[in-house]
Parts: structure tokens; C-alpha cells; sequence
């Protein structure tokens, strides 16, 4: 037997010569490279004790190093597990706590807290990788041999496992085997036309499912290449533009790039796609970038649990405020929550999916696995969404962003379509607070654009005519931003947790 996500991820694509990486600051990598050294930290994995099956947890900054060390733990067979870099102590102990790894690998300032962590759970080893993807796991790693037979693993073992990102609850460990990665790599790599010669615009954090799975796999099985940024900075992206000619990212990127003087169409002409996910974009950013581009954002939806769902079209029309078809060899459907009886053409109800792509279960959490797939196997996403008669799926929300006021349903996606189309909005929020009579009352969050004045009254007045009434806001807040986490999303609870007195 052969390692199934190694085989396909480092089996064929790309020759030793050819380019796999390169960085702003002047580092580059060969596959021949990426070979080696994978290699050698799965050897550093296996000196320190790191078996099959075995956890290894990773909090560090966005190096080759990291990507490295996650070839590494897939050719030795253990688990990647990395972390979010701004989890603080205490939120890492209880992802150590509850994944118990057998090593740990961290940035040098947090070692010795983690060592202490660590010692508690039975890791057998704490090891460092820095920023500049220097440190103890690095110097063990250079005297390891360079090959290293890859450990046999088949398409059902765990290749890794992925905290989800909370926004709704206390993040579960989602298991991916190396049948989920490699399907949805293969599917996305094909669906988007990936070949050696794209050169990837990378700025997506590599501890989440989109900058680790869907950018870097697509890229690794094709033997494409890319320019690895350390973070998202703007100015920094339009340097590196020329020199690529595909770009993935969370909506703001999109909307932060179009505030730069320097997107025209000129210095987009030689892109070849934009991808777009991980939070909604809004139409407004979709027609914007072809209006100051030409380019057309290709727009897809999926989850840490299930890897990509759907997508819109290469050829044919990707069509804004929707995440498109699902992808080939993915099942998807709208269910109604509480039922679960199959819904038709436009009525909205809950996404559920099934396919290679969706996840084993959530690590140690059979009671919380079981709950969220229905008995034919299809996987409940908790998100509310929508086929219409194209077929083209939409998303209206969380389901638990779903407000119930006075026993009526409200999808806040339908209030924000309407406020985001004012003049003079930015974007908006809509989310339920507490109320006396209704349970839950519905409130707007409405970010104003610069120098914009929006007056409160002449929005109620005018949503007034365009929504039902139990759906209007009770109240509508200016800010300045939306709170949201680093993938971009809207933080909901975090602004139900402000307003919650709002209404008294
Ligand atoms: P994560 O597991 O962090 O990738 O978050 C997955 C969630 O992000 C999904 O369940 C959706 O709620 C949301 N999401 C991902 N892509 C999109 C999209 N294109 N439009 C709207 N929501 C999205």
C-alpha cells in the first residue's frame, strides 16, 4: 500500500527542477527541495517518537518550514494538527488537552508554557519553529537522511484534524482523511483548470482548510507554483501581482484591494481566476472588481468539516451572491431543520452534503458526530441556504444567525441585501437581541462608507416599503466595523454579545 495524500499530492506532477515556491523575501524552493526536506522532518517526526496515527500539533507562523511540516507528517503517517497563531495559553491547552499530540511544535517565546501543557497531556516532545522557519524541529530535521520511505496510509486514515473556527460555539476537532483531501484537491485542481504553469498568489493563512488544503493541495498535485506571502497586505499583493496569474482569498481581500489606486485592468490583464470564499461576498465587491478588473470572481462555499461543497462555474456564468453548482461527485440538498423532509426550488431550509469530501466525525465527540449526518449519510452544515431553478446555490445565514421574532422567521441575509443596496452603506449585520414581547427582535449593524451620512429614518422609511414588517430592524446601528475573525467572517455572536441589552 502507498500513502495515499503523499502519492497524490507529491506523486507526478512536477519534476525536481521545477519551481514550487518562492517568497517576497528571496526564498524559493524546488519540488526536488520540497522532497528533500519533507523528507527529512518526517525523519526529525520519527526521531522523536511520533507514530502512525499519532497527533502532531503545529502553532507557527506562515513559513515554507510549516508547509514542510505538514508534507512531513502526512509521508510519516501522524496527524497534522495546526492551530490558529492567535490562539492565546490558554485556548491551546484545551486543544492539547482534548487532542492529546505527541509533539508539539511552537513558536520559541511559547515553549515553555506549552512544555508544561504538554507534560500534562503526554506529548513526547515540544520542539520550535520561528518566523524565518528556524529552530529546534529545523535543526533536527538538517541531519536527517533525505529520503525517507513514506509510511503506508489508505484512503480512510486521518490526515489530519482542524479545530473549526467557533463562530458559533466551542470549536470541535474535524477529522479529514486522506481520501477527503485528495478528492476535493482533485476535483477543485480539475473544476478550476489548474496546471504546472499557474503561478498562485498565496496570502491565506496555511492553519485553515482554505490556505492549507484548497490553495496549497491544488497546487502541490498540479506542480503549479506559488508566491507565499507571510500575511495579507495590500500594497504588498499589488507588488506581486505581475508575477502571478491566479489569486485566492476571503472577501476582504477583494475589498480591501479595491480601495488600491493601483487595480486596474492593465495590471490584471494576465490573471487567469480570482477565487473568492470562506465568508459571503457581497454582489456589491463581485461588480465592482469586473467593473475595475474585467475579471469576474469565481465564488465557491465550504467548510472546514466538508472541504469545498460548491462553486461557480469555470465556463459559464458565475453569478454573484450565489455559490454556484455543486462540485463533481459532491451531493448537496436543502432539508427542512427540524424535519429534515427534502425541499424544492427556492424554498430555504438547511444545506446538507454528502461525498468524499465530508470528514470522519468530530475527534472524540461520537454524541456530536452523530447529531450533525442524517441515516443516509449526509452531513448537516448548519448553514441555511437555498437551489434555485438554475440550480445555483445561495446562503442566507447561519442557522443559528436565524432570528425568531414573535414566532416569524427572519433570514438576515434578506435584511442585509436590502440595507447593503442603500447609498452610502458599506455593508451591514443583522442579528436577533433579546425582546420583551417578540423573544427575539431584529437589529442592523450598518457600516457607513467614508464621508457617507446616513440617516437612520430615511432607512426605516425605505426598507419599510421592501420588507415584510415583522422583519424590519427594531433599530439600526452605525459603526465604523464589523468585528471579524482572521478568515474574514462576521462575528454574530460576538455582536450579539454587545446588543444584547439594546432593547432592554
Ligand atoms: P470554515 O469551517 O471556517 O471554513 O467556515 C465554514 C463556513 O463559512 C460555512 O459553513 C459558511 O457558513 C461560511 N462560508 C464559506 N464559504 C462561504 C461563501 N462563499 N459564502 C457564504 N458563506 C460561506
Amino acid at each position: 500500500m502507498t500513502n495515499h495524500l503523499a502519492h497524490v499530492l507529491l506523486g507526478k506532477a512536477a519534476g525536481p527542477d521545477d519551481l514550487f515556491l518562492t517568497t517576497p523575501q528571496g526564498a524559493s524552493l524546488t519540488y526536488g527541495d520540497l522532497r528533500q526536506l519533507s523528507a527529512q522532518y518526517a525523519g526529525a517526526l520519527v526521531k522523536l517518537g511520533v507514530k502512525p496515527g499519532e497527533r502532531v500539533a503545529a502553532q507557527v507562523e506562515k513559513t515554507p518550514e510549516a508547509l514542510i511540516l505538514y508534507l512531513a507528517c502526512v509521508r510519516a503517517g501522524a496527524v497534522y494538527l495546526p492551530l490558529n497563531t492567535a490562539y492565546t495559553i490558554a485556548e491551546l491547552e484545551y486543544f492539547i488537552t482534548d487532542a492529546t499530540p505527541a509533539l508539539i511544535v511552537c513558536d520559541p517565546a511559547k515553549q515553555a508554557a506549552l512544555q508544561k501543557i504538554g507534560q500534562d497531556s503526554g506529548a513526547k516532545a515540544v520542539e520550535t519553529l520561528d518566523a524565518r522557519g528556524k529552530g529546534s524541529l529545523a535543526d533536527l530535521a538538517a541531519v536527517q537522511d533525505e529520503q525517507f520511505d513514506d509510511v503506508a496510509r489508505g484512503p480512510e486514515d486521518l490526515a489530519a484534524i482542524l479545530y473549526t473556527s467557533g463562530t458559533t460555539g466551542r470549536s470541535k476537532g474535524a477529522m479529514l482523511s486522506h481520501n477527503n483531501l485528495a478528492s476535493n484537491a482533485l476535483t477543485l485542481a480539475q473544476s478550476w483548470r489548474f496546471t504546472a504553469g499557474d503561478v498562485l498568489l498565496h496570502a491565506l493563512p496555511i492553519y485553515h482548510t482554505h490556505g492549507l488544503f484548497v490553495a496549497t493541495n491544488i497546487v502541490l498535485l498540479t506542480g503549479a507554483s506559488m508566491i507565499f506571502m507571510a500575511k495579507f497586505d495590500a500594497d504588498e499583493m499589488m507588488r506581486w501581482m505581475p508575477r502571478a496569474n491566479t489569486m485566492m482569498g476571503v472577501p476582504t481581500f477583494y475589498t480591501r484591494l479595491l480601495q488600491h489606486p493601483g487595480l486596474t485592468h492593465a495590471n490584471t490583464a494576465h490573471f487567469r481566476l480570482f477565487v473568492s470564499g470562506s465568508a459571503p461576498l457581497l454582489a456589491d465587491t463581485h461588480r465592482e472588481w469586473h467593473e475595475k478588473t474585467g475579471h469576474t470572481i469565481l465564488e465557491r462555499y465550504g467548510m472546514t468539516e466538508t472541504n469545498m461543497i460548491t462553486s461557480n462555474p469555470y465556463d459559464g456564468a458565475r453569478v454573484a451572491g450565489t455559490v454556484g453548482l455543486p462540485l463533481d461527485g459532491v451531493a448537496v440538498r436543502v432539508a427542512d431543520a427540524e424535519t429534515g423532509k427534502h425541499l424544492g426550488v427556492d424554498e430555504i431550509g438547511t444545506i446538507e452534503v454528502k461525498g468524499p469530501n465530508v470528514f470522519l466525525g468530530y475527534w472524540k465527540n461520537p454524541e456530536k458526530t452523530a447529531a450533525e449526518f442524517r441515516a443516509d449519510g449526509f452531513f448537516i452544515t448548519g448553514d441555511l441556504g437555498k437551489r434555485d431553478a438554475a440550480g445555483y446555490y445561495h446562503i442566507v445565514g447561519r442557522g443559528k444567525d436565524l432570528i425568531i421574532t414573535g414566532g416569524f422567521n427572519v433570514y438576515p441575509k434578506e435584511v442585509e441585501n436590502e440595507i447593503d443596496a442603500m447609498p452610502g452603506v458599506v455593508e451591514s449585520a443583522v442579528i436577533g437581541v433579546p425582546h420583551r414581547d417578540f423573544g427575539e427582535a431584529v437589529v442592523a449593524i450598518v457600516v457607513a462608507e467614508t464621508g457617507a451620512k446616513l440617516d437612520i429614518a430615511t432607512m426605516q422609511t425605505s426598507l419599510d416599503t421592501r420588507l415584510a414588517k415583522f422583519k424590519l430592524p427594531k433599530r439600526i446601528v452605525l459603526v465604523a466595523d464589523l468585528p471579524r475573525n482572521p478568515m474574514g467572517k462576521v462575528q454574530k455572536n460576538v455582536l450579539r454579545e454587545t446588543y444584547k441589552s439594546l432593547l432592554g
